[in-house]
């Protein structure tokens, strides 16, 4: 028994862990073969995909216990639904949050999960919140946790929203989708802040930078004072940094805290906060900088800077997605590779909000 539950457990954290991997060989454009080689370090490549394809199947009934979700009423009309997921945690889990806002007129769906089976489960729960029509599913970045259920958006004629490159992501595979089955690119790109009238109801999209290579997007519904902010904020959740540029992002965690100090926050991943949660993210980067900088004055190598740094410190003791701190797997680009990488290139790169 024991070996078994070892085993199942070793397999959730590699699908997990293999996102942010898949997601790092596309940002650094290492060839397939890099990647086979990563893989192997962890498990075979195709116990790998077999798990990273595997659709959660919440058949039949709305059952989002089995898909690790609960559904929260932000105000009304304005729904998270947030996953309990964690590295370990069960396959059929939805990873990241989405959300449902509903108008007078119809519904916006934020961020379909990873699966199609997962998306059609979003879907269902509107229908038991609302009769009025899905308008619109929005990708907060092109990530597979958020985007992979975008099949289901597409085979029920929905439109899906995204921002900047997602196209060219989609299409070049990019990253995290590298792995993945089928896919539905968003078919309205947004290149500038944009609104949406869901009949009486408006909602602001507007871009974010730092998470996911000019993809991100945050929701904001006014007279509900709720911000979606897709993965700039990852709540008690140690974030995936490997495909970002951590100055920037502070940036826009700033920019977000000055423009919306009394909003409810749903995060991309984690539990729903407020400006808290955006002070904490800001926090933990600010914590990585100077910890960075310090190896940079000790003029340590980056092995040398991980080794001596790669416990968790205790405010973060507690958070989810532990192994995205720490050197888990050779090459994976986690926290500490990143911020020693970026921060260690100057330190006269400026703080662009
Ligand atoms: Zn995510």
């Amino acid at each position: 028994m024991f070996g078994a539950k070892a085993k199942f457990k070793a397999k959730q954290w590699i699908v997990a862990l293999s996102i942010a991997l898949v997601t790092f060989v596309g940002v650094t454009g290492w060839q397939n073969n890099s990647i086979a080689d990563a893989v192997a370090q962890t498990s075979t490549a195709t116990e790998l995909q077999t798990i990273a394809q595997a659709p959660a199947k919440p058949e039949g009934n709305v059952n989002l216990q089995a898909a690790g979700l609960k559904l929260q009423e932000l105000g009304k009309g304005v729904y998270a639904l947030v996953s309990s997921y964690d590295f370990g945690g069960d396959s059929n889990y939805a990873i990241c949050n989405a959300g449902i806002i509903i108008g007078s007129e119809g519904v916006l769906v934020i961020d379909p999960f990873q699966t199609p089976a997962l998306a059609d489960l979003a879907f269902a729960t509107v229908k038991t919140l609302t009769d009025k029509p899905i308008k619109y599913v929005l990708n907060t970045h092109y990530h597979l946790d958020h985007t992979g259920g975008n099949p289901a958006a597409r085979k029920l004629g929905i439109p899906i929203i995204g921002r900047g490159l997602i196209r060219e992501y989609f299409a070049s595979r990019r990253g995290s989708l590298s792995g993945a089955g089928e896919l539905a690119a968003p078919d309205l790109v947004i290149n500038a802040d944009t609104e949406i009238y869901l009949g009486d109801r408006l909602v602001q999209l507007k871009r974010a930078e730092g998470h996911s290579s000019g993809t991100d997007v945050v929701a904001y519904v006014p007279d509900a004072k709720v911000l979606f902010t897709g993965d700039i904020v990852f709540s008690k959740t140690i974030p995936f940094v490997g495909d970002g540029d951590i100055r920037q992002w502070q940036g826009s965690l700033y920019r977000l805290i000055t423009t919306y100090p009394d909003a409810q926050v749903v995060p991309g991943h984690g539990g729903t906060t407020d400006v808290k949660g955006l002070q904490e993210q800001q926090a933990f980067f600010s914590d990585l900088e100077k910890l960075a900088l310090s190896w940079k004055a000790q003029g340590l190598t980056k092995e040398q800077a991980i080794a001596k740094s790669s416990t968790i410190p205790d405010p973060y003791k507690d958070y989810k997605f532990k192994p995205l701190y720490a050197s888990a797997v050779p090459r994976l680009p986690n926290n500490l590779e990143t911020a020693y990488e970026q921060f260690s290139r100057s330190s006269l790169i400026p703080l662009v909000p």
